[in-house]
């Protein structure tokens, strides 16, 4: 519950437990930067393991993640393969432009998922008047295009083409653990083969702050010397790490409910005159709701929903996004689609 209203903007709207913020209350510390920090060793070691990679970096975003890793990979002139809908492309400020000053080379995928075919088609040629192809970046679960898992063959596909290339692999695992606990693959054959790879901690997972991010430890220490510089160093992290903890311990397993009730709420407000979803296509916890059938737009939606107490926001002129979540009940997703369906037959029926 989020208290008067039903929060299916983002799963970033979570807010701490009473649990989680009795471990954030009684967590040991020491200096994060010194490396000092029992906490964010723990952490960083939980997550490493998870990944079967040789060491993480606590990181206070994921947008830091994906930016350190584009640093670390790319230099300036080089350019990374991502799809179009992600998040290193579209909603970090162009942040690969300036840190790494690394350009983007999007590709479009079929919900966020492209094929290994199109990554080496999207591979420049080498000539000194191409930009040099350095990275191949992933998104698990692809966030804009509806919370697509990757399937594990698709990615090894992917990976076979990076080694062929020499290219180096990054998988920006925002909501990796949704992916493991929707298919079963683990995280660690997930990242198989790639250089860098991170999970969000303050997405589904419910903590207030943070990520982390694995790799080699050739690369962690690349990436500790990007996180000094940029100003991502902290001291006593412990505080926030032992929310990272927490959340590991107890919130992955729960993710599937959140997957259930996005299906659910999907498959009720499907048949709804005016919109477009498709059940079919919820791999996990996000829906994406296409209204232009309605004659109105996402923000006119979002607006009316608003009103009765439903907090969603348009991703596109037509398009709303719904996240579930720790926050949203299986009664509210109910209530959700209850007032969809008040809406799609009243104020905002098709015109
Ligand atoms: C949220 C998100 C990010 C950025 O994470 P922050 O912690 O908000 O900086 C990156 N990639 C994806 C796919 C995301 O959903």
């Amino acid at each position: 519950m989020s208290g008067n209203h039903i929060e299916l903007k983002s799963d970033t709207q979570t807010k701490p437990t009473a649990g989680m913020r009795e471990a954030m209350a009684a967590a040991e510390v020491g200096d994060e930067q010194g490396f000092n920090d029992p906490t964010v060793t723990a952490l960083v070691e939980r997550v490493a393991g998870l990944f079967g990679m040789e060491a993480a970096v606590f990181l206070p975003s994921g947008t830091m993640c994906n930016q350190i890793s584009a640093a670390v990979h790319c230099g300036p002139g080089d350019e990374f393969i991502a799809e179009r809908s992600s998040h290193i492309v579209g909603v970090e400020a162009g942040g690969a432009s300036v840190l790494a000053r690394a350009a983007p080379h999007p590709v479009d995928g079929v919900r966020g998922v492209y094929t290994a075919a199109q990554a080496e088609a999207a591979i420049r040629p080498h000539t000194r008047h191409a930009p040099r192809s350095r990275m191949i970046c992933i998104e698990q679960t692809a966030n804009l295009a509806g919370g697509t898992i990757w399937p594990l063959e698709r990615i090894r596909e992917i990976v076979d083409v990076a080694k062929r290339h020499d290219l180096k692999l990054h998988m920006d695992g925002a909501r990796v653990l949704n992916a493991t606990v929707e298919t079963g693959v683990s995280a660690r054959d997930y990242a198989a083969g790639f250089d860098s790879v991170w999970v969000d901690l303050s997405k589904g997972l419910g903590c207030p702050v943070g990520a982390v991010l694995a790799g080699s430890s050739e690369f962690i220490d690349a990436a500790w010397r990007w996180k000094q510089r940029i100003g991502g160093a902290m001291r006593q992290a412990g505080i926030i790490a032992a929310a990272g903890l927490y959340a590991l311990d107890h919130h992955v397993e729960r993710l599937k409910e959140d997957h259930d009730n996005a299906r659910h709420f999907a498959t009720l407000i499907a048949p709804l005159p005016g919109l477009k979803v498709e059940p079919e296509h919820v791999d996990s916890n996000i829906v994406l709701i296409d209204v232009s059938g309605s004659g109105h737009d996402g923000g006119t939606w979002s607006g009316k929903l608003g009103e009765r107490g439903v907090r969603m926001a348009p991703i596109g002129p037509t398009m709303l996004r719904a996240l579930t979540h720790l926050d949203v009940t299986r009664d509210e997703v109910e209530a959700a689609a209850n007032i969809f369906r008040e809406l799609s037959g009243g104020e905002l029926a098709p015109v």
